[in-house]
Order: structure tokens, then sequence, then C-alpha cells
């Protein structure tokens, strides 16, 4: 059996193609940039003043000065005159500053007295409280980089330079067939010997909350021929996931229906606690392909292999780069006993005292026991082999996304 680390590779080597795509300014938010993005234009577009005052010439302010107001600028308006010695010109915030003007005294340091206006403070710096055109953005220049993810900061730079139709990268379109004659919908109450189906509404989240256009084809008997018939249309997604009948159970179905249909195996089982069953393979044509996880049907061995698996290739195929699930340390609260030939990962839950990270492994009853998991929010890592691991003892942490 291979390790979880070449399973990781031969999925990887696999990967679809990002495809690039544009989506509306107002959807962006949680995409990633598939170009790098020139402003259309300069910003400020103009000199601009920064304060509500006069503009003057800095060397004209003195305590006391009175200069004569040659006009009022307002924002949305362009002045008409410029300034020369002893006149300073009313402006707004934002409005265009006039011609030769070298700073603007804010209104609180002057009074008013109709046509003239007294400057109260002894100098001003040059440039102070003008912004000059295009100090924060110029015409052609790159402003956002591909690969840049899109977060409502981006949005707001994105309208600044007016692209609205924004180049991304689209989400990979995924669907879930959940297997097995025990199942019934969540919405029924289950008989005897039947169990709701929760690894379609759970796989289903998942993949949306890493970003793949996610949909449920609902549940697949363990029949080979209404089986197929539904992976027939799974496979016409970018990525598609079974759960159950991986395993070696007389109806466990799953890859010699996906041999059916064609789809390449490129592994079946791996040393991982929980999760041994996997199955992943490949349906390729020349211009398309789809990337086929056979996930167990445990929902804790499910979510497991979901989260080590099938949540990286939504990410790349979306083209972030960054890792899902994020490792750290942390140590351990309780002795932990590791048994059997199989790396773990562990439902626990990570706390932060004082600076310092604790793990608390979680009475776990097995991989079907799915309620445990709602106090989890990371799998914590044991490796293969018998071996006391003791209170106190720092180890591998990987944090669930929440
Ligand atoms: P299988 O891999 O099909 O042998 O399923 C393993 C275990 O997971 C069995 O106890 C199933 O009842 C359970 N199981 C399979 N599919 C689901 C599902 N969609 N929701 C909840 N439990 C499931
Ligand atoms: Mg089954």
């Amino acid at each position: 059996m291979i390790s979880v680390d070449q399973a990781l590779q031969k999925i990887m080597a696999r990967l679809s193609e990002c495809r690039p795509t544009e989506c509306m300014l107002s959807n962006s938010v949680g995409h990633i940039l598939a170009e790098d993005v020139q402003s259309d234009i300069d910003s400020p577009p103009y000199d601009k003043s920064l304060v509500d005052g006069y503009a003057v010439l800095a060397e004209d302010v003195k305590q006391d000065v009175v200069l004569e107001v040659l006009e009022e600028v307002l924002a949305g308006q362009t002045p008409t005159k410029s300034i020369h010695p002893k006149a300073a010109i009313q402006i707004m915030t934002g409005a265009p500053l006039p011609p030769d003007a070298s700073a603007v005294v804010m209104v609180e340091q002057t009074s008013r007295d109709q046509q003239k206006v007294i400057i109260h403070q002894d100098t001003i710096q040059p440039e102070a409280n003008i912004m000059r055109q295009a100090t924060s953005l110029s015409q052609g220049e790159t402003i956002l980089s591909q690969g840049t993810l899109i977060r409502p900061i981006e949005v707001g730079i994105l309208a600044e330079i007016g692209c609205t139709n924004v180049p991304v990268y689209q989400p990979p379109k995924l669907a879930i067939i959940s297997t097995g004659d025990e199942l019934v919908q969540a919405t029924t109450t289950p008989q005897a010997g039947q169990i709701r189906n929760s690894n379609g509404p759970l796989l289903q989240a998942l993949a949306t909350s890493f970003g793949a256009e996610a949909q449920s084809l609902g549940i697949g008997l363990d029949n080979f021929e209404t089986l197929s018939d539904l992976v027939a249309t799974g496979l016409e997604s970018d990525i598609l996931i079974l759960s159950g009948g991986v395993s070696a159970g007389v109806k466990d179905l799953v890859p010699a229906v996906l041999d059916r249909h064609g789809v390449e195996q490129v592994f079946h089982k791996l040393k991982l606690k929980p999760g041994k069953p996997l199955w992943f393979g490949v349906l390729s044509s020349a211009d398309r392909q789809t990337m086929v996880f056979g996930l167990p049907g445990n929902p804790v061995s499910s979510l497991v292999c979901f989260l080590l698996f099938v949540a990286p290739v939504i990410f790349r195929m979306r083209g972030k780069t960054s890792e899902c699930l994020q490792e750290t340390t942390a140590c351990l609260t309780a002795d932990f006993q590791q048994r059997g030939d199989r790396p773990t990962y562990f439902p626990a839950q990570l706390t932060e005292r004082n600076g310092n990270r604790y793990v608390t492994p979680l009475a776990w009853k097995g991989s079907a026991d799915q309620r445990t998991l709602s106090e989890a929010n990371a799998l914590a890592f044991f490796k293969a082999g018998n071996q006391l691991y003791p209170n106190g003892e720092e180890i591998s942490v990987f944090k669930i996304p929440s």
C-alpha cells in the first residue's frame, strides 16, 4: 500500500489545468486573479486637496497673515484661477488643486472675513495636505498580480481601475454520489436497517467551502446498472466524488462501475487511518478529464480523505497556491496510545492559552462517530507503529478550516 505522501503526489501528477474565465466584479470575492490587472487611470486623476481649507503659496503662510480669497472650488469642480502671492483659493477635500498652489491650510487654522482669510499658523511645509496626480496609481501600471486572492479590499481597487469583468480561474465543477442501499435522504425517518445520508450534505458543504461548484447527484443504490447511470452523469464534472462502496464488501461496486466507464485507476487503498479504502482514478479524453475519488463510506473517513486529498485539488484548480490544511504543532493534554501500521489523523480539539497551543484527541468511537467531530477543529497526527505519546508531548496538528 502507498503512503499518504505518495498518494498525494500521484493525485497532483494528474491535476486538471486551471481554466481562466471572467466574472462580474460583484461576484469576484474568493476567486483568484488569472491575469495581471492594469489601471486605466491615474489616481488621483489630478493634484488634489486632502482637506477642506485654503490653497496657498506655502511661503505666504505666517501667523495672522491676511490673504485674498480668489474663488471657491468644491469637489467635482475645477479651479478657474491660479494662485498668486498673498492670495488663496478656498478648496474642499478631493477637489483639484489650483495651478501654482504649493500647500493647503486646513480650514480649522483660519478665520474668514468676507473675501479675506486670516491664517492662524506660523508656517506650512510645501506639499502639506496635497496629494499629487498618480501618486496612488498610474495609468498602465500593474496594480494586482495574477494569483492574487480577491478579498473585499481588492474589489474596491478593481472598481477604481475600471476592471468590472474580472479575469479569474473558474471553480471546478464537482459532483457527489452517495452510494449504499441502506441510505435514505436526510428528510426521511430511517426504517429498519436504514441510515440517513449524511456524507452527501457533508461533502457538498466541504466542497463548496473550499470553492468548488458542488452538486449532489443523490443516493446511488448498490446496483451496478443504476450506479452506472449516475456515474455517467457525474463524469461530466471536473471532479466526481463517490462515498461508500470502495471497501471489500460484496456490494462495494464502485471500482467495477468506474472501470466500466473507462476510468483509469491510479491507486486503491493507502496507509491511512481512517481512510484506508480510498480509490482514485482519472477519466481522460482529448479535451477534458474528470478526477474521480471513491471515498470510504464512514463519515469520519470521508472527511479525512476529503481534507487530505480532494481539498488540495480544488485549491489548485482554483489557482490557489496556499495549503488548505495548515500544519502546526501543539502539546498533548493527555496520553495517547497509537496502535497499528497506519499513520493516524485523529479528530482533535486545538486550543491556545497564553501563547501555547494544546491538542486534545477526542473520545472518538470509531470512524462512524460523526457526533464527536462537532467538537473537532483539527486532526492530530500520529505516525504508524505502536507508541505511547505521553501527556505534554509536542505533536503535529492539522487545522480544519472553519
Ligand atoms: P461502505 O464503505 O459503503 O462499506 O460504508 C461504510 C460505512 O459507512 C457503513 O456503515 C455505511 O452505512 C456508512 N455510510 C456509507 N455511506 C454513508 C453516507 N452517505 N452517510 C452516512 N454513512 C454512510
Ligand atoms: Mg456501502
